[in-house]
């Protein structure tokens, strides 16, 4: 009997939606910072000429009403995700996203593998860091810039297809970075953000310092929380807000 491989239900596991492959569902207990295990199930999706995410759903998000459902878009972080690195605060975004659309019981993070180190891949990524502590850098933005990297080289029109794909056309988007609301409001998809508020710590003090400083990131931390209700160039912000509570920014008025 000829080998013809496994044999792949087309309409269960696998649909090709022009360029954009859908496998799954996959269902799996996942553990939840703080509550029980919940079952989340997991979809992989593929985009030409590689790129892969993984959206990591609870419950029917498409349903959600009003400002729609709790959205997480998490870069892929090696260090942080697989081995605990607590340099940056990949990894406690990523419990805390999972907690909160827990907490709902609703709502989708969508893993973006390739976009390590700001879109430069995995390899840069390593080279960006190794260079920059061999120079003594003390912030890796130097690094990136006498290497020769811009910034940021992301990119989420394959997050706004799969979200569309998805049937969410509204979303409360778990981020610090105003960025992703422009990007994801720019391809039609109405954007209210939601914080994401990590606990600083000396080891992740100096990351967080550059994403706020450099990057443009809104980060409330514990000590400009306090009195605060200005930060950046005219964007008026609820300071104070916690993670999981829509804050408003005036530019999106
Ligand atoms: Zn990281």
């Amino acid at each position: 009997m000829a080998d013809d491989g496994p044999v792949i239900s087309e309409v269960v596991t696998v649909r090709t939606f022009g360029e954009l492959e859908s496998v799954g569902p996959v269902h799996l207990p996942c553990s939840v910072e703080g509550m029980a295990p919940a079952e989340f199930w997991f979809r992989l999706f593929i985009l030409p000429p590689q790129a892969r995410y993984t959206a990591m759903g609870l419950g029917m998000p498409e349903t959600v009403e009003g400002e729609g459902p709790l959205v997480r878009i998490s870069s892929a972080c090696v260090w942080s995700h697989i081995f605990g690195s607590l340099h940056c605060d990949c990894g406690a975004q990523l419990e805390m996203a999972k907690a909160e659309i827990a907490r709902e019981g609703a709502g989708l993070l969508i893993y973006c593998h390739d976009q390590h180190g700001k879109g430069i891949g995995l390899r840069n990524h390593f080279l960006v860091y190794a260079e920059g502590q061999r120079r003594g850098h003390e912030l890796v933005v130097d690094a990136y810039e006498q290497l020769g990297f811009k910034e940021d080289y992301r990119s989420y029109d394959d997050v706004a297809r799969i979200l569309g794909h998805l049937r969410i056309g509204r979303c409360r988007l778990l981020t610090n970075n105003p960025a992703r609301v422009r990007a994801l409001e720019s391809s039609g998809i109405a954007v209210t953000r939601v914080p994401l508020v990590v606990k600083m710590t000396p080891l992740n003090e100096s990351e967080l310092r550059v994403k706020k400083a450099r990057l443009g990131h809104l980060i409330e931390t514990l000590e400009d929380s306090e009195g605060a209700t200005r930060q950046g160039t005219g964007s008026e912000i609820e300071v104070g807000a916690k993670c999981g509570q829509p804050i408003r920014e005036a530019r999106h008025a």
